[in-house]
């Protein structure tokens, strides 16, 4: 490891593989952060090096994702820092960044020049009665341990949501051998396909896009499963784990359920660097405000990828690619006109990618199909706080204001899983006012207070 980086790149998925490829062979000195041991993101989450895995990831839409992390791996001159959360990062006292990192060995500091954030997504957490019992997922959490362990997590998995990726992981789970009792849309399937049709341009020009839900359709009606619309969960039922989902039309007896109400940004490290950050998809959350080079509000801080939008795997890599020229710019290696010419083809590619994504999001759109909460439904998962003692509190407090009264947002996720939740509930009483959610504060991740107490 570098004593001090010119760069240092945060996530190794499809954004922050490009924009160090972008840069490798310039002599900088560049290091990439991932908390995963390998480098892959979340859309190719890799199995531990032990593992022998047939046919993974084979689609031909993963082909270029897989080509990019193979010459990423290979690349010499970029230090691969794996197995590494950042809890924060802060101005160093001379120059640029001081990131505070944790990883087997304990807490260190990583310094540098500059900083890319590409942190990715994670799935919006949708909280309805019983979702905190044992065998109750994201969707992401499912989809993690089939990918990168090959563990189907459940013997009758209910996939439930909005977002059409539930059908991609509902179709991995049939592929690795497991057995989903139903897939529920919360939209109707007409309100779907008329979305579809009203772009079907954006459709057209982004069809390859499609066949991956196309294929896991094939499958899931091969299997039997069925995939039904117009049906949402309203409670989790089970004693000591989940036994069943009861919907709006029925009960589902299961011992798994995937919950897949679309993405938000990852935005805790941008928040806390001070970054400008807009709203993020009709999911909610946060993205990074960057300017066409990715360049965050903040000197020397830069995001590309799901942070700064969730917009898929191929857009991610457009952005990771146009961040690492624009960065090469900054340090003087390449004129504006020459990085222009060079991220031409990525931005127009970018340009197709992000019509699609809208078009996604539009169908994906979760406003209007959240499952009621009930007085009893826990909202902070973390702190164990009921909507019951945050309801009283929504008398025009902010987000801040709620947190202090009712520990709602204090606990080891820092809130990242109850604050879209929280700001949804504030929206919903009337404060209109452009809420900023939570202060993002130290540490990102959980960490052991002895490796904060003793650095290394
Ligand atoms: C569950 C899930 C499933 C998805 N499936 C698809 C799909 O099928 N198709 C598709 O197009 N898109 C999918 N997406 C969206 C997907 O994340 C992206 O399209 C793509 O992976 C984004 O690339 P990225 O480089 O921006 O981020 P990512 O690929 O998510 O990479 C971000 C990396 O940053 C690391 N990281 C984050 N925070 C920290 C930290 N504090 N410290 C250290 N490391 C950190 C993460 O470990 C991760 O490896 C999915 C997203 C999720 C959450």
């Amino acid at each position: 490891m570098a004593e001090r980086y010119d760069l240092v790149i945060v996530g190794g998925g499809p954004a922050g593989q490009a924009a160090a490829l972008a840069l490798e062979g310039n002599g900088l000195a560049i290091g990439v952060i991932d908390e995963q041991l390998r480098p892959g993101g979340q859309i190719l989450r890799q199995p531990p090096r032990e593992f022998s895995v047939a046919s993974w990831m084979t689609g031909k839409v993963y082909a270029p994702l897989l080509k990019q992390l193979r010459q990423f791996e290979a690349a010499t001159g970029i230090d691969w820092l794996g197995g590494r959360s950042v809890l924060g990062l802060a101005p160093d006292a001379g120059h640029g960044f001081a990131l505070t990192v944790s990883g087997r060995d304990g807490v260190e500091t990583i310094r540098a020049s500059r900083v890319l954030l590409a942190t990715g997504c994670q799935d919006l957490a949708v909280p309805l009665p019983g979702w905190t019992l044992p065998g109750v997922y994201t969707a992401g959490g499912i989809q993690a341990f089939v990918k990168s362990q090959q563990i189907v997590p459940g013997n009758r998995i209910v996939m439930a949501g909005t977002h059409p990726l539930q059908l991609l992981i509902a179709a991995q789970i049939v592929a690795s051998g497991g057995t989903v009792a139903a897939v529920l849309f919360a939209q109707k399937r007409r309100t779907m396909m008329r979305q579809l049709a009203g772009h079907a341009l954006k459709a057209a020009r982004e069809a390859s896009a499609l066949l991956p839900a196309g294929a896991a359709m094939a499958l899931l009606q091969r299997h039997r499963v069925p995939v039904r619309y117009g049906e949402s969960p309203v409670a989790i039922l089970g004693k000591d784990r989940v036994e069943s989902l009861r919907s709006t039309e029925r009960e589902i007896a299961c011992d798994a359920i995937g919950l897949c109400y679309g993405f938000v940004p990852q935005s805790a490290l941008p928040r806390m660097a001070g970054a400008d950050m807009i709203a993020g998809s009709r999911a909610g959350g946060w993205s990074t405000e960057c300017d066409a080079w990715f360049r965050t509000s903040v000197a020397g801080l830069y995001a590309a990828g799901e942070t700064t939008g969730v917009a898929g795997a191929a857009a991610a890599r457009t952005a990771g690619t146009i961040a690492g020229t624009g960065i090469a710019i900054d340090f003087g290696l390449v004129s504006e006109e020459e990085a222009t010419s060079r991220v031409s083809h990525a931005r127009s590619e970018r340009a197709r990618h992000l019509e699609f994504a809208d078009l996604l999001d539009t169908i994906a759109d979760p406003s209007g199909h959240f499952p009621r909460i009930e007085a009893e439904t826990i909202v902070c998962r973390c702190e164990d706080v009921p909507s019951a003692t945050i309801t009283p509190l929504l008398d025009g407090r902010s987000a801040n204001a709620v947190k202090l009264a009712s520990r709602c947002g204090m606990g080891l996720c820092q809130g990242r899983n109850c604050e879209p939740t929280l700001l949804r509930l504030l929206a919903g009483s009337g404060r209109t006012d452009e809420d900023n959610g939570f202060t993002a504060r130290f540490p990102a991740r959980p960490v052991m207070l002895g490796d904060l107490a003793a650095p290394k």
